[in-house]
């Protein structure tokens, strides 16, 4: 009988893990060396992997473990703007849909600072 674990799968799980831990925390580069001991991953528990390799930064000298590492930032390219204006866009309009059915003057006035906001985007993306 083959047990099926329904969990990410183990090159999955490391694929992740490295990216979000690619870069250096003080100066942000991926300019690094590090030593290659293997640590012990539990599929039932990914939370409590912890790549503990010494790391050195070539670019700033910092030095300190793998674990510590962060994620490259994202890329705020004008389709991840986009998405994010359709994402607040959605968000006003479902407070519109909210105020319509109870109105306050609080209410009113956070719709229209959400409408400002909104605006200020659009300007924003036409400047990209
Ligand atoms: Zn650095």
């Amino acid at each position: 009988m083959i047990l099926k674990i329904d969990c990410m799968s183990y090159e999955e799980f490391m694929n992740k893990y490295d990216k979000e831990h690619s870069c250096c925390p003080k100066c942000g580069s991926k300019n690094f060396s590090s030593t290659l001991v293997g640590y012990i991953y539990n599929p039932e528990k990914p939370e409590e992997y912890k790549d503990r390799n010494s790391v050195r930064c070539f670019d700033c000298g910092w030095r300190g473990i793998r674990h510590d590492m962060v994620p490259a930032p994202v890329k705020m390219d004008k389709d991840t703007i986009l998405e994010i204006y359709k994402h607040i866009q959605k968000r006003a309009d479902d407070y519109r849909d909210k105020l319509n059915k109870s109105y306050s003057i609080e209410r009113e006035e956070r719709y229209s600072e959400c409408n400002t906001i909104l605006a200020m985007l659009i300007g924003f993306l036409n400047n990209i």
